[in-house]
């Protein structure tokens, strides 16, 4: 076949500008001479170019799978196959990602090698849900594919109404921020849900994703059915040596404006010997000061999670931010991570009876408001759960004091845990 590309005047455009064009790594896989695909990536670009000309989008779904799997296939049959009969199909294998997204170069040469004799050589790292995307195969193809993948290590991830494909940040491995073992969790929590995400039964899609501290790198917070952040209970490490480096480095100025007054339960003081002084009570976790000052700061030592429920950009009911149910949980002993899990299952069983179909956590939660979904879940009120404790000016005083007691009762040393809310719990 001629190495000639299809005329697609409307696609060139979109090389031009300082940005790596996704168009010329068609182009390119189009024109790789001798490989099996190049013929379906020319039909490709080809009826993409007819989609830009016409503004209409000629995929259509169909039922492609895997034995067992009720999803991780994205099945794409083209409405204009007679035109571009080699990407009549163009299927994409969602699949999962291993936790923090770290990868040997060893294995990634091997998942190209079986993607090029199988698809099309397209590979998204990653999609938006997580996952792998391996975009672009025919349906005789899916089988030996997923074959070649699972031996290699790999599992399909989740579609539809399911369990999705989970995300974690890169977490303890290289970041010192990290609160918490976020692949031991999001690993022991995907693995207890596989059955959800490969056979999708719940009433709509259900995600997990697990960021190690409050700067949340796995955008768990905005996108999560159940978010776990790393937080921590106890003071922030100060290096008071180090904290005194940067003001001499910097200035008091820089200080005051950079971190002191950016802190945003004013939590943090500069001290007339260029020494800091943090207000560990009014800490609310945010991550700011640490994050400025790297080599002075540090998380706590007692360490554990927050966990919020509900997020998702964007709902029916506008976008919502996950809610705190759980504002300190220790993540250390093998214990509590069982912990994390009860509480997973907990919240997925009650969303299986509760939820109408087609309705995410957060939607489900606003329908039958917050004090009966933590009813339901077995979970306790707490003061910490308030979504904006500083700025909500309407609050219940009536049997305040027993419901104080109640609480003091469940958390003894009580006024020490009102500091304990992570910084994306006070959003
Ligand atoms: Fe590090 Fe926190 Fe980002 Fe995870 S979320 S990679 S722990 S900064
Ligand atoms: Fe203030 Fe955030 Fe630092 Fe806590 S972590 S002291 S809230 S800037």
């Amino acid at each position: 076949m001629s190495n000639e590309l299809p005329k697609t005047p409307m696609l060139d455009e979109l090389e031009g500008g300082p940005w790596p064009s996704f168009v010329s790594g068609l182009k390119r896989l189009a024109q790789s001479d001798g490989k099996p695909y190049a013929p379906m990536m020319k039909d490709l670009l080809g009826q993409l170019e007819r989609s830009y000309e016409t503004r209409k989008g000629y995929w259509k779904g169909g039922t492609v799978g895997v034995f067992g799997y009720g999803a991780g296939v994205i099945p794409r049959f083209s409405e204009i196959a007679d035109e571009f009969p080699e990407s009549a199909e163009f299927h994409t294998l969602r699949v999962m990602p291993p936790a923090g997204m770290h990868y040997s170069t060893e294995i990634l040469r091997k998942l190209c090698d079986i993607w090029e004799k199988y698809g099309s050589g397209l590979i998204a790292l990653h999609g938006q849900s997580g996952d792998i995307m391996l975009q672009g195969t025919r349906t005789e193809n899916v089988q030996p594919c997923f074959d070649e993948i699972n031996e290699l290590g790999f599992d399909l991830g989740g579609a539809g109404a399911g369990v999705r494909t989970s995300v974690s940040c890169v977490g303890a491995a290289r970041c010192e921020q990290s609160c918490y073992d976020e692949a031991r969790a999001m690993r022991m929590i995907v693995n207890s849900f596989l059955d959800e995400m490969h056979r999708p039964s719940l009433p709509y899609k259900f995600k997990f994703k697990f960021a190690g501290c409050a700067n949340d790198c796995a955008n768990a917070t905005q996108r999560s059915d159940f978010a776990v952040i790393g937080t921590w209970k106890d003071d922030i490490q100060v290096d008071q040596e180090a904290f005194k480096a940067y003001v001499a480095r910097n200035g008091r100025k820089w200080m005051i404006d950079q971190v002191i007054t950016l802190c945003p339960t004013t939590a943090l003081s500069l001290n007339d010997d260029d020494t800091l002084a943090v207000d560990n009570k009014s800490c609310v976790r945010c991550m700011h000061c640490i994050n400025v000052l790297t080599k002075a700061l540090k998380p706590g030592k007692e360490r554990g999670c927050t966990v919020l429920i509900g997020g998702k950009r964007t709902l029916k009911i506008g976008d919502l931010m996950g809610t705190v149910v759980t504002a300190f949980q220790p993540l250390k002993t093998d214990e509590d991570y069982e912990a994390l899990l009860d509480l997973a299952r907990r919240v997925m069983d009650f969303f299986i009876d509760n939820a109408l179909e087609h309705e995410r956590t957060g939607e489900m939660i606003e329908r039958i408001g917050l004090v009966n979904f933590l009813e339901g879940i077995g979970v306790d009120l707490d003061p910490n759960m308030i979504n904006h404790p500083r700025t909500n000016s309407y609050v219940r005083t009536d049997t305040w004091d027993e419901e104080a007691q109640k609480w003091r009762d469940r958390h003894p040393g009580g006024e020490a845990a009102h500091a304990t809310t992570g910084g994306r719990a006070a959003e």
